[in-house]
């Protein structure tokens, strides 16, 4: 019910044009079990990249 959560309600969004459509560049590991995915909007062409957290390997 957090505010992060309602803004991803629709999976990552495009910071500049707000669309969804996006296409991971690459992807990489990491410290902590965390993996950053280097995606470019389809519409805008506006790389960002975005920190996520692979299930089950979240430590203390
Ligand atoms: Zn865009």
């Amino acid at each position: 019910m957090s505010k992060d959560a309602k803004e991803y309600k629709w999976g990552i969004v495009c910071r500049r044009c707000g669309c969804r459509h996006h296409r991971t560049l690459y992807t990489r590991p990491r410290a902590g079990g965390k993996i950053a995915r280097r995606r470019i909007c389809r519409e805008c062409g506006h790389e960002f990249t975005t920190y996520e957290v692979l299930p089950g390997s979240v430590k203390g």
